[in-house]
């Protein structure tokens, strides 16, 4: 196999540099926890130069040819197709998504979001609104200016693309921190954009910690906006960080989506897209099934084939094409997502499959935690209350619609959440009354470049993608002309 090709410099006005005091930190291979890289470690004076360079950019990228921006984006999009088998060999060995993931969905994603994006910038029309007779009043929608981006290690590759595709096609200039634990696809992604073409300091990557480097984007008064994806409790930190200059914020939180099983559902559909829910990536999604909902008329006979499917999933090495579930991201985040199992057991829960580390002595060495399905003593338990991020799914029982809306809108979340019904009015009926961003009928996790993405509640506010997402990304601006208007003086003399 091809040796994986990443910068590890920081990206600053279209160069690779060290950080001002020379420091880096090491990124981990979590399959065996050996050392990927040393890379540049941003502090505040970085961070200064990227805002520096991003606010000179400014100017001249907002007032290109809005068709123009859209080629330098469709370019970049060509250029990580083209680059498609080393970026995915890079987002595996960086946060362990299995290879039949990163190079079939999460490269081709990232591409199909740069290739909307890319048709954007001369769509992002303004409006005329018919005010007094002799006036024009015209409404543009002018980019922000500079724009910080925080993203979480989950799915690097492909945030970065929904963060930096509306960004960049609204007239944007951006500086992005890549999560410490992953920053290797995006360094890639800087690296392709500048053979591309981008102008130098449209685009700046800043790898570093969150305390540090990602605080103190929050403080700056040089960045104009936030576009943060990642945990609540982060979130809240970079709201009060950023009232100093009254940034604007988008906010992209944690999550515990419900799933729900009815009883005139297709159960083997039901069965498959629950599994996809939870344990795609394993289980390192805001919007994961992580909720299992299921009628008590079925509940056992669901069950039964679920914890067939889920024990049948192939844990493996990221690398190996038949591997459907790779390790966790980081040692740390193993150690949590195991923790949740005492947890559980301590309240009166009973782990019905899974629980631990896999036995298969060539795993031993990763982040590796087995599909985990644990039925809760009461909806009211921890596990069913916080985010757990992981292959760790919690089942529960109902007998009406009722019921069960009362336990899926019993969150403090409200990203995403499914259902499962041939029932037509009832689907409807039961998404309208879900209490999240996006729901999903007979299927789950679907997204597209063009549909919003996002939550409410303790999930956040904001919208990525489509035409939302360019709403995000600019400020309306209103213009009064007067063409003919016969204006009364105010102090008559
Ligand atoms: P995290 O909040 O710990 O970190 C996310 C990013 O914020 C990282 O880049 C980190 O370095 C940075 N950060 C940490 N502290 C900071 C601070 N004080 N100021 C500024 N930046 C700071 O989250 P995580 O553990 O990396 O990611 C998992 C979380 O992300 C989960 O809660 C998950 O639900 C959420 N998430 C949400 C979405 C969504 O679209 N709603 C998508 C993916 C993940």
């Amino acid at each position: 196999m091809a040796e994986a090709q990443f910068p590890t410099q920081l990206f600053i006005n279209n160069e690779f540099v060290d950080a001002a005091d020379g420091g880096t930190f090491e990124v981990f291979n979590p399959y065996d926890n050996s050392l990927l890289a040393n890379v540049s470690e941003a502090k505040h004076e970085d961070i200064d130069r990227a805002v520096k360079a991003a606010r000179d950019a400014f100017p001249a990228w907002a007032n290109m040819s809005p068709s123009d921006r859209g080629v330098l984006i469709g370019k970049l999009a060509d250029a990580i197709e083209k680059d498609r088998d080393n970026i995915a060999l890079v987002e595996s060995l960086d946060t362990g998504h299995p290879i039949r993931d990163t190079h079939n969905l999460d490269v081709m994603r990232t591409v199909a979001t740069y290739r909307y994006f890319a048709g954007m910038p001369d769509k992002n029309e303004g409006t005329v609104i018919p005010v007094d007779t002799g006036f024009l009043n015209y409404v543009q929608r002018v980019p922000i200016g500079v724009v910080g981006q925080i993203v979480p290690w989950n799915f690097p590759l492909m945030f970065t693309s929904w963060k930096l595709g509306p960004a960049l096609a609204a007239g944007n200039t951006v500086v992005m921190k890549q999560a410490e634990l992953t920053p290797l696809s995006t360094l890639r992604v800087a690296e392709l954009a500048r053979e591309a073409g981008f102008p130098p300091g449209v685009i700046n990557v800043v790898p570093g910690f969150g305390h540090t480097a990602g605080q103190y984007m929050a403080e700056h008064p040089g960045i104009d906006k936030i576009s943060f994806t990642g945990s609540t409790v982060t979130g809240r930190k970079i709201v009060e960080a950023s009232a100093g200059n009254l940034k604007r914020l988008q906010l992209e939180l944690g999550g515990k989506g419900a799933n729900i099983v009815f009883e005139d559902a297709n159960i083997d559909a039901a069965v498959g897209g629950s599994a996809f829910a939870i344990f795609h990536n394993q289980g390192q999604a805001c919007i994961a099934g992580s909720r299992l909902m299921l009628h008590e008329s079925i509940a056992d006979q669901f069950l039964e084939k679920f914890m067939a499917l889920a024990a049948s999933i192939k844990q493996g090495n990221p690398l190996d094409p038949s591997t459907e579930m790779g390790p966790l991201t980081s040692k740390m985040h193993q150690e949590r997502v195991l923790s949740f199992c005492d947890v559980a057991k301590e309240q009166g829960g009973e782990i019905l499959l899974g629980g631990r580390k896999p036995d298969d002595p060539a795993l031993q060495k990763g982040c590796f935690v087995l599909p985990t399905i644990v039925k809760a003593n009461s909806t009211s338990d921890r596990v069913c209350r916080e985010e757990v991020f992981g292959p760790f799914v919690v089942v529960s029982t109902f007998n009406s619609d009722e019921e069960v809306l009362a336990q899926a809108n019993d969150s403090i979340y409200g990203l995403g959440g499914g259902l499962w019904t041939n029932n037509l009015t009832r689907a409807h009926k039961v998404a309208r009354a879900m209490e999240s961003g996006m729901v999903w009928i007979n299927c789950y996790k679907r997204f597209h470049p063009g549909s919003p993405f996002g939550g409410i509640k303790d999930s956040g506010y904001g919208r990525e993608m489509g035409h939302f997402a360019m709403h995000e990304y600019t400020e309306p601006k209103s213009v009064w002309v007067n063409f003919d208007a016969k204006i009364p003086p105010f102090y008559p003399r």
